[in-house]
């Protein structure tokens, strides 16, 4: 079974399986899409409406700005796989519920084990947290923690805002286009670090 394969497999069982609370109000679930070979796993927060009538992450305003940033780092949505924490819409987009959390979490943390990236971009507070607890995300954003994930071993995971907080201020969206031209050179960094 190749890589992408097994990725289908992986989302349309999990999808079965999810006990998430979400799933009686939301369309359909939203599991992550891209390239299973990706270096680069993003990790938005919860579906909106958008990605809930289409059933794929980022479609909507903050989609299309992800691909701008995407660009200025001269990547596309292929090269790299995005998802999110929570795999079902929130009722009027309200933020997840622990218990939601808890119960997509297997799903989210199997999706990283099989695509094995090289570095996890978090976007925004909530999906920071699930990582990295207890630190402001406006102290944070730019940066890079190496943090043990239970079940999942040594990740790097770099703190970006959210792109829907940056939709309509111009110095936050610069902010978020300007940390996120760091991952490439982390990656080349980790690389080299490997290799040594
Ligand atoms: N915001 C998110 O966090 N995820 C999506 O899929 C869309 C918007």
């Amino acid at each position: 079974m190749t890589k992408a394969d097994a990725l289908e497999k992986l989302n349309t069982e999990h999808a079965k399986a999810c006990a998430c609370g979400l799933k009686a109000t939301a369309t359909q679930a939203v599991p992550g899409t891209g390239n299973p070979d990706a270096d680069i796993l993003f990790i938005g927060e919860a579906p909106g409406k958008n990605e809930d009538r289409q059933g794929v992450p980022f479609v909507g305003a903050a989609g299309k700005f992800l691909n701008e940033m995407l660009a200025a780092a001269g990547l596309k949505r292929e090269d790299i796989y995005i998802t999110n924490i929570v795999k079902y819409r929130p009722p009027n987009n309200r933020d997840p519920l622990p218990e939601e959390v808890e119960s997509c979490e297997v799903w989210l943390h199997a999706e990283i084990a099989l695509i094995e990236p090289k570095v996890i971009v978090t976007l925004g507070r909530h999906a920071h947290e699930h990582f990295v607890p207890g630190m402001k995300i406006s102290e944070v954003h730019g940066t890079a923690f190496r943090r043990n994930i239970p079940g999942l071993g040594a990740q790097i995971v770099f703190a970006l805002y959210h792109p829907a907080a940056a939709l309509y201020n111009g110095s936050m969206r610069a902010t978020l286009i300007a940390d996120f031209q760091k991952v490439p050179k982390l990656i080349e960094e980790l690389s080299t670090e490997a290799g040594a």
